[in-house]
């Protein structure tokens, strides 16, 4: 075939490339992933040079893929989750890889005051709310657009009184895929009225990539000397306690399944607690998750005063995700970058009040490597 016929036959196909699929940059393109009440929701892959591929959807702002070298070379998925649309937005979904807002985590009693208002949110864990609540961040679809050949963009207006909080919430997020296999997660938000605003993500993590059932084999370091110990419900006590001595410590690299039975609290038993960082407002390493067996190793960087670990303590086996797999209990983790649980009703944790006129901003990279 000459030159001439190449050509014709390259410009014929992208001019036949579907309509709604966008195919710009070689490094970038989305494509439809289903409908919520006629708006669309499209899958956002994004590659980098070094062959990195993760996928995010606006649904929830899910990141669905984050696929990454083990220590041989092979690529491998390291994240729990569903293959469709429809798997995502199942009731028994335990958050797996979406944003949560307006308060990641929980509010006692699903209540909490501002001056001499009292607010009622709803409760959606026994009397407390979990994650924003009944409909958080993670079930809205969000408006999207591809903000560079290494980024999507993504915002939604939470409306004044949604899931009981007060003022209409401006939020931006941005997900930007590095060259040195780092996933960069931007939040932004305004307000018009006084309200909590708390945001993270939850991707469940396991760095086999699907070679073992569970994270317990995984070594974690987490740089803090404490936790905010909790009741039986999981609402902080309002104390800190520190780690040194308990199961709790991870301030030097310990495999998770070392003394995950000896956690205090539950059933379930295993971790599921804020860690309080060592320091404050700066991006700065957080945390170290290294699979041994792959050689894969998670890095954790963050602006945030705290990370909840959890170690996927309430999968049970009766969830079926990616390639009709079954989770069963500590599958896989979640290293949730926050604020802490519960602030709004606690006067010695940091301030989560976000005044109209201020912007809320954080930042979290999970940079991956091998070694
Ligand atoms: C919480 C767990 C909760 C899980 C839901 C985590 O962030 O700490 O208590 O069960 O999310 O998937």
């Amino acid at each position: 075939m000459n030159r001439f016929f190449i050509f014709v036959i390259a410009i014929a196909t992208l001019c036949c490339q579907p309509k709604n699929e966008i195919s710009i940059y070689t490094a970038m393109n989305a494509k439809p992933y289903g409908s919520i009440d006629g708006k669309n929701v499209m899958q956002y892959s994004l590659q980098n040079k070094a062959g990195m591929i993760v996928k995010v959807i606006n649904y929830g702002c899910t990141i669905t893929d984050i696929i990454v070298p083990d220590k041989a070379g092979s690529l491998g998925n390291v994240l729990l989750g569903f293959d469709s649309l429809a798997g995502h937005m199942q009731q028994e979904n335990p958050y797996m890889g979406p944003i949560v807002g307006r308060y990641a985590n929980r509010i006692g009693k699903a209540s909490f005051r501002i001056g001499d208002q009292t607010y009622k949110l709803s409760a959606n864990n026994g009397e407390n709310m979990l994650h924003g609540g009944t409909v958080g961040f993670n079930r809205k679809v969000w408006d999207a657009k591809i903000f560079s050949d290494s980024s999507v963009l993504m915002s939604y207006t939470s409306p004044d009184g949604e899931e009981g909080f007060p003022g209409n919430l401006k939020v931006e997020f941005t997900l930007t895929l590095n060259s040195d296999n780092s996933i960069q997660l931007e939040y932004s938000a305004t307000t018009d009225k006084p309200t909590p605003v708390n945001l993270t993500h939850h991707p469940y993590f396991n760095l086999s990539a699907g070679k073992n059932a569970t994270i317990l084999d995984h070594e974690l370091k987490i740089a803090a000397d404490s936790i905010t110990p909790v009741d039986s419900t999981l609402i902080p006590t309002g104390k800190l306690l520190a780690v040194k001595g308990t199961p709790f410590d991870f301030t030097t690299a310990k495999r998770i399944g070392l003394e995950v039975n000896q956690v205090p609290g539950g059933p379930p038993v295993g971790y599921d607690h804020n860690y309080v960082l060592k320091r404050a407002k700066n991006l700065e390493l957080a945390a170290v998750l290294y699979d041994p067996q792959s050689g894969r190793q998670l890095e954790l960087l963050t602006t945030e005063c705290g990370v909840q670990f959890y170690s996927g303590n309430f999968l049970d086996g009766t969830l079926r995700g990616k390639g009709g797999v079954v989770y069963p209990k500590h599958a896989g983790m979640c290293l949730e970058a926050q604020y802490f649980p519960d602030s709004p009703n606690q006067p010695s944790f940091p301030n989560t009040i976000l005044l109209p006129g201020e912007k809320y901003r954080q930042t979290t990279i999970y940079r991956f490597s091998i070694r």
